[in-house]
């Protein structure tokens, strides 16, 4: 098995009398961004001295501009049911807690999807609890038809990434057929033993069908899939060594790592209390994990949710956080009964602000909100836009594709404050675009935008 339990170990302990001289050595190495070896990474993971804690952030904030510019890719999750037959020791939704179980229909699901596009959004990510027979396959299927299908003068979701419970190669078949853009699992914990505590007998319980989901989704010819950890679970030290054991079994054997990784921490829920999980993350600790984890693999697209508070966010975002969801409900049928305060909860949210604050956000401190969609559209996913992306030649399309996303954006959904920020930003940026040939082509889109085209891209 590709997580090797003793050898994870085995690097921590050797790695705890690390020295100043091995860090800023292997930050000379991360600083060219060519990744960094099993040894590197335990060695950073177990470094506590603020100058060097401090340079670390610092090199990842310097990766991040560099490969990603100033673009933040904005989502929202999407329940479409709660229905669940895993007992998960931490989740809200697992079975043995007593509340009335949903799942839309697909008319509710037009509705809410149809409250997401009135907010602008055009990327998804699915979610749903396990339940063979009260959410099986097909209904995901219908599920994801229904909401590409759902427009609202403007609207429209262009792309809908799935988090579903581990599945067979011909369900991951069925996903792909689709359309979907990322297949996103989350491991929860690589360690075995925990992994087995938290989730007692149960479909979910099984360590080994749940970790060799993504070689599925490979055999099922999705070549986009995103892995994470719920941190607080176990020791955040193993698990980031095993997230790269992950991603590097599936480099070897597919051509092609994660796409994103996500970093979702524990938070309150129904049924549990945050005492009985004694490998909580404080905030420092957060913010070490995102920016090693920057170093370590710079080309995958880090995830945060709306799980952290803003302060939070603001601060991951500049060490490697490239994704966050935005004016997110996690109740099924949550977006429509948001202002009813009915939801049932899968756990408890800290950013509660509406897109546009957060987009406004987003711009006053520099960074252009990117609804875009274009790499997965044009066919540039799996091992394609890895060359791309480590090539460096993906920045010609993206940063002209995240301006065109928000100038839609101001003209469809932004208030007057909106626009002049979008403008400002937009201006700025134009400027900085090196390649004449795009930014002629870029003036004349913006230009066909405001006369009432919609989706260009390149
Ligand atoms: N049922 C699917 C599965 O088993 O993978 C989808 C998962 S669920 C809709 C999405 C994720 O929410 C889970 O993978 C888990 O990491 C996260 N989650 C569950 N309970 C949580 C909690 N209390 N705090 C933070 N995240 C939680």
């Amino acid at each position: 098995m590709f997580i090797n339990h003793e050898y994870i170990q085995n690097l921590l302990v050797s790695a705890k009398n690390v020295t100043k001289e091995d860090i800023n050595k292997i930050l000379d190495k991360a600083e060219k961004q060519k990744g960094l070896t099993h040894r590197e990474i335990a060695l950073l993971l177990q470094t506590n001295d603020s100058d060097q804690l401090n340079r670390i952030f610092q090199i990842a904030g310097d990766i991040k501009k560099s490969i990603y510019g100033n673009r933040i890719v904005v989502f929202a999750p999407l329940y479409i049911s709660n229905y669940c037959v895993n007992n998960c020791k931490y989740c809200g939704y697992k079975r043995d807690n007593d509340f009335c179980r949903k799942k839309l229909s697909m008319e509710e699901i037009e509705e809410e999807v149809k409250i997401l596009e009135k907010l602008g959004h055009k990327r998804l990510a699915l979610e749903a609890g396990e339940d063979p027979i009260n959410c099986p396959i097909d209904y995901i299927l219908d599920s994801i038809d229904t909401i590409y299908n759902t427009k609202l003068d403007n609207g429209t979701i262009r792309r809908i990434n799935v988090n579903i419970a581990a599945t067979t190669v011909e369900n991951y078949k069925k996903l792909k057929e689709k359309g979907i853009g990322t297949y996103i699992l989350f491991q929860e914990t690589y360690h075995q033993p925990t992994y087995s505590d938290m989730h007692p007998k149960s479909l979910k319980g099984d360590y080994e069908y749940h970790l060799t989901a993504f070689d599925r989704a490979m055999k099922g010819s999705i070549d986009d899939v995103g892995g994470g950890v719920l941190f607080g679970l176990y020791d955040y030290k193993f698990e980031v060594l095993s997230l790269m054991l992950h991603n590097e079994h599936l480099e070897n054997k597919y051509g092609v790592g994660f796409h994103t990784i996500s970093v979702p921490r524990l938070k309150k829920a129904d049924g549990m209390s945050m005492e009985e999980f004694p490998y909580l993350v404080n905030d420092d600790e957060f913010k070490k994990i995102v920016a090693i984890i920057r170093l370590a693999v710079p080309f995958t697209g880090l995830i945060l949710s709306t799980r952290e508070s803003l302060e939070i966010r603001q601060e991951v975002i500049k060490y490697g956080v490239s994704q966050v969801s935005a004016g997110s409900c996690t109740g099924v049928g949550g977006y429509k009964e948001h202002d009813m305060e009915l939801e049932v909860d899968q756990f408890k949210l800290d950013d509660h602000r509406s897109p546009m604050e957060v987009l406004k956000s987003l711009m006053k401190h520099g960074y252009i909100p990117s609804y875009c969609t274009a790499c997965y559209r044009n066919g540039r996913t799996g091992d394609r836009f890895m060359k791309l992306a480590k090539s460096g030649e993906i920045q010609h399309v993206c940063q002209p594709n995240a301006m065109m996303t928000l100038m839609e954006y101001a003209l469809d959904y932004g208030d007057k404050e909106f626009m002049a920020m979008a403008n400002k930003v937009i201006s700025q940026e134009l400027n900085n675009i090196q390649r004449e040939d795009i930014k002629t082509l870029l003036v004349n889109n913006l230009e066909k935008l405001k006369n009432g085209e919609r989706d260009l891209f390149l």
